[in-house]
């Protein structure tokens, strides 16, 4: 600055000698004005030149200039690029930080101090049917029409989450999702959605089975109270007692099935998954289950006084199963069971096991009633019954089929049901190759 001050007035001083000769001092004070005019219209000139310099790409450049102007470009340019090293690592950071909350599981939305919206992640956007671009600035109660949302948008204390309905909702399945607002900055706002449908589902889960034990268990306690009062008022003769104590035997052995089957259920839900080291002899699983099948279907002619099933059990591959053997046993009777109790006396009942492409295939067949196809998808639901008296006065708690499809599951198998009202039915069991050995030497 100094330097450009005495070129200046060196310049004005040297034009001022030859005025000076030439007209006196209004000569010299002519050359010196008219070289300050001058030197003024080159250092503009220079000016707009530095300035056109500076608005192309001046970076990678070389400034066309020596001595002050060039040291001045270098400058600038050394600046400029401080600058655009700082921008471009705030850039990143923002990036950054616009990923981490991309790929949060909830939604985010940051709205302005006029609650519009700034910006979304793409989950806030599904869940709330936002589209990121379109609706930026747009007033967020303006985009989710939830009257609970407004309500609550136009409350003051925002201290806890409402639960809404999310736009995945269709007339099958709800979405719940919980919102919350948190204010930061200045009037600015974070609203954060979080999808709790399966938690809002796994409670009523959790509620419906609770009252179905309760209901399952009630029942037969409230007759054997009553039993209990019959003999404790009234003098009842030798065969009538016995006639009562068998009653609430029967009551005492459906309180006791649901409590083996409930421990059944927890067991296999809290337990590690069965070992692939025991081998479980399918020969053997099998001449227990025919045993007891038999007795059971001996049991159920004696009660109804009709003729027993015809049971026609398949031979038995000679091959072991790899997983835990009470619960392999538990899934094969409880299919064997289920046929020879819903299958009128007489019936006829098969089993059978062939080797596929998926796996060892186990196969009960019954001529019992059949099964209408809006009840097989739920039929391995805790406590889902089609015949609700049948099962009730042959034992049946409503958790079988649960128990045999948990089994399968964890043995890496499926539970199958086909069924044909007034025809029968045919459930299967398919083991996965990799649980069937032939001999483990
Ligand atoms: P339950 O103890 O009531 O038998 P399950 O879970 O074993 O409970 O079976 C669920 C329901 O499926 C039964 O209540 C019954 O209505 C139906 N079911 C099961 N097996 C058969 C079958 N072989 N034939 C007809 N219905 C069956």
């Amino acid at each position: 600055m100094l330097f450009s001050l005495l070129e200046m007035l060196f310049f004005a001083g040297l034009a001022g000698i030859p005025g000076w000769f030439l007209g006196g001092t209004l000569g010299a004070v002519f050359g010196a004005l008219l070289a300050l005019v001058i030197h003024g219209v080159m250092l503009q000139w220079k000016l707009d030149r530095l300035e056109q310099w500076l608005s192309t790409p001046v970076l990678r450049q070389d400034p066309p200039w020596q001595g002050v102007w060039r040291e001045i470009a270098e400058r600038v340019q050394r600046l400029l690029r401080q600058q655009q090293r700082l921008a471009a690592v705030h850039q990143k950071q923002l990036q950054d930080f616009l990923q981490a909350i991309q790929a949060s599981p909830n939604g985010v939305i940051l709205l302005d101090d006029e609650a519009r919206i700034e910006w979304c992640n793409d989950t806030a956007a599904a869940h709330l049917g936002l589209d990121a671009q379109r609706d930026r600035l747009q007033h967020i109660v303006h985009l989710v029409r939830d009257p609970v949302f407004a309500r609550y948008f136009a409350q003051d204390n925002h201290a806890s989450e409402v639960v809404i309905e999310g736009r995945s909702s269709s007339a099958l399945s709800l979405q719940k999702l919980s919102v919350q607002l948190h204010a930061y900055g200045e009037g600015r706002s974070l609203l954060l959605t979080r999808d709790i449908t399966a938690v809002a589902q796994a409670d009523a889960m959790r509620r419906d089975f609770v009252a179905n034990v309760s209901h399952e268990i009630r029942t037969p306690l409230t007759v054997l109270s009553g039993f209990v009062e019959t003999l404790q008022s009234i003098p009842l003769g030798e065969d009538e007692t016995q006639h009562y104590l068998q009653l609430m035997s029967a009551q005492s052995d459906r309180i006791q099935s649901l409590v083996v089957d409930l421990l059944m259920l927890s067991q296999l839900e809290g337990s590690q998954l069965p070992s692939t080291q025991e081998k479980v002899s399918l020969a053997a699983l099998m001449l227990q289950v025919t045993t007891e099948g038999q007795a059971f279907s001996e049991w159920m002619a004696n009660k109804g006084e009709g003729p027993v099933h015809q049971l026609e059990f398949a031979p038995v591959p000679d091959v072991y199963l790899l997983g835990a053997r009470s619960e392999l046993l538990s899934a094969v009777s409880n299919l064997v069971s289920n046929a020879i109790r819903y299958t009128p006396l007489g019936g006829r009942i098969q089993t059978h096991w062939s080797s596929t492409a998926e796996g060892l295939v186990f196969s009960v067949h019954d001529t019992g009633p059949g099964i209408a196809a809006e009840h097989l998808p739920r039929l391995a639901e805790r406590f889902y019954r089609v015949d609700r008296s049948r099962s009730r006065e042959t034992g049946g708690t409503g958790l079988g089929l649960a128990i045999t499809k948990h089994v399968m599951q964890r043995h890496g198998g499926e539970l199958r049901i086909d069924s044909v009202v007034g025809q029968g039915s045919t459930f299967k069991l398919v083991f996965p190759q990799s649980r069937v050995v032939v001999d483990l030497g």
